[in-house]
């Protein structure tokens, strides 16, 4: 028993925290959650449950088709088609999915435009509305591991980060939710006397959701959960490379109790539905995280169409600043790696730029590289490892064509660099470190979504602020120093929409997660993330 714990309570890699807990604590932390009389939560129950022969049981299971869900009801596309679903932990075909047209498009939107109409979830009680999702909420828990699994072979994400990251996340996002529903007031303005002027929410009627790959249930779950939980009905285009955990974790929303029509899912390539649905007519707001290339899309699709709201989560460039007096050296270099090099990099927050102030810069590099050999790449299924593969053929292909460019514009590669375990198919890759970068370079303006550091030497505090600002992106930020002040003052200058300091964690569904500059507009998380699918209704009354 104690060494299922240990396995389990390392896991905590999406927060950062793995790296800092030893195996001693670990086994304290055990002891003390198995005392005789003390109660033991359900999420701990579920790490417990954590060991190789279940994960083995699990990965035998035969992967489901990834039909559509209308209506609660699994279809296949109307014209029968399907796509391959290729698995990145071997190379080979896991199962298919339904590869469907504008009109299966078109069969969602009217199931879920139905629901709305009809008031079967939009006007049902919020605390009725709560109950289900809370209902759901524990669904997803009640199979955690199985979901993980499954999202497992699809994606490649380490089996530890994908329970943690994935359903167990996604499970208290739907809480968080779910709890606030039938917290929240409408509003009095404070205008005349003979005046009563009302300020509603209302629910904006059909939203779209479009997921990418990595993290999909996460992700999913930062939007479904607030657009439903204000009385919206839903569609959602799962990734086409990881679709499975998604769709059972939609299908439980119907064994929760969610009316027929309120939440679906249409499969396949996304330049096909992901399209028909940011140019429908009847969907009016589109939540998306994906590549900026998509977003800019998605925007022209909207005017072209019912000018509809869109949400852009887009990519990053994040930079990761460090001063020679951040308050525990060791730890920034453990969490410097942990933040590109956790999930092979595939982290819309990662902090890919690293800029170390030069007096330790050579100490400091020399940290973060044997940090990096913790990363034990492989196999995302084998508890040994603690890094799985890269989600597609074509991702590997993007991380292996960004090293050899950044080496032939005169990056110095000082840690890693080599695909790994070719032989068997999968798409793996070394936690790789580029050292003596300049701006120009296009491993510092591009994003590569892999296990690639770039990393160079600063010496003034306005050179760090150029540095952490010279791309387009502006996502998220880290910042190193001992001096409150000093964190006060950078945090307000860098451009991104989250700046953590001395820490490395990913944070919390209550905190916002959005970006500037070309990383998008609006934010995921917190509460305020209720309001991207709300419009204010004003009710003006002559008393
Ligand atoms: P992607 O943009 O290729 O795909 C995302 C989704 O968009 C998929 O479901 C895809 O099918 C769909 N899509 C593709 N073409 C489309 C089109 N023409 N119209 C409509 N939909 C279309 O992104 P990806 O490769 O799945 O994910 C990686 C990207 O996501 C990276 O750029 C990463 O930074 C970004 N990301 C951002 C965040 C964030 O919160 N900001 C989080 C995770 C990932």
């Amino acid at each position: 028993m104690a060494e299922r714990v240990i396995l389990s309570d390392e896991l905590d890699v999406f927060h950062g925290k793995a790296l800092r807990q030893s195996r001693t604590l670990l086994k304290g932390v055990a002891k003390s959650v198995f005392a005789p009389g003390k109660p033991v939560s359900n999420e701990r129950r579920i790490w417990m449950a954590l060991d190789q022969p279940t994960i083995e049981a699990l990965r035998s299971r035969a992967a489901p088709v990834g039909l559509n869900f209308i209506g609660n009801k699994r279809v296949p596309a109307a014209s029968g088609a399907e796509l391959p679903l290729i698995s990145p932990i071997n190379g080979e075909q896991l199962t298919t999915l339904a590869d469907s047209a504008a009109v299966d498009m078109d069969n969602a939107v009217a199931a879920a435009r139905a629901s709305f109409e009809a008031g079967v979830w939009s006007d049902m009680p919020p605390a009725e509305r709560k109950r289900i999702m809370c209902r759901w909420a524990d669904l997803i828990e009640q199979n955690a591991l199985e979901i993980a699994v499954l999202g497992v072979r699809d994606n490649g994400t380490d089996i530890r980060s994908a329970l943690k990251g994935e359903p167990l996340s996604a499970a208290t996002t739907i809480r968080f939710y779910a709890e606030a529903i039938d917290k929240r007031n409408g509003e009095i303005t404070p205008t005349r006397k003979d005046v009563l002027s009302l300020i509603k929410k209302e629910a904006v009627g059909v939203v779209g959701v479009i997921i990418p790959w990595n993290f999909p249930l996460m992700i999913g779950a930062w939007k479904m959960a607030p657009a439903l939980a204000v009385g919206n009905s839903v569609v959602v285009k799962p990734s086409e490379d990881a679709p499975l955990s998604t769709l059972r974790v939609i299908e439980l929303a119907a064994e929760a109790g969610m009316p027929a029509g309120v939440l679906n899912a249409v499969n396949g390539g996304g330049a096909v539905v992901g399209e028909a649905l940011g140019l429908h007519m009847d969907v009016d707001v589109l939540a998306f995280t994906g590549s900026g290339g998509v977003g800019r899309r998605l925007l022209e699709y909207s005017a072209r169409s019912n000018m509809k709201r869109v949400y852009l989560e887009l990519g990053g460039k994040s930079p990761n600043l460090v001063f020679a007096d951040a308050p525990n050296l060791e730890q920034a270099a453990k969490e410097t790696a942990a933040s590109i090099f956790r999930n092979n990099g595939q982290v819309c927050v990662a902090a890919s730029r690293l800029a170390v102030e030069r007096s330790i810069y050579d100490d400091f590099m020399h940290m973060v590289a044997e940090a990096a050999k913790n990363y034990k790449v492989g196999d995302p299924l084998n508890l040994a490892h603690t890094t799985g593969a890269l989600a597609n053929a074509a991702q590997l292909t993007k991380v292996k064509s960004a090293v050899s460019l950044a080496t032939e514009q005169g990056a110095n590669l000082f840690y890693g660099g080599q695909q790994l375990d070719i032989d068997c198919g999968g798409f793996y890759h070394e936690p790789t470190i580029l050292t003596d970068v300049e701006r120009e370079m296009d491993v510092v303006q591009n994003e590569v979504f892999g296990p690639v550091l770039a990393a160079r030497a600063f010496d003034t505090e306005n050179q760090a602020i150029e540095i952490a600002n010279e791309t387009v992106y502006g996502l998220s930020s880290v910042l190193w120093t001992r001096e409150l002040s000093r964190a006060h003052r950078l945090s307000s200058r860098i451009k991104s929409g989250t700046v953590q300091v001395n820490c490395f964690s990913g944070a919390d569904v209550t905190s916002p997660l959005g970006g500037v500059k070309q990383s998008g507009n609006g934010s995921d998380r917190s509460l305020h993330a209720l309001e991207k699918y709300e419009n204010n209704k004003a009710t003006w009354i002559q008393l």
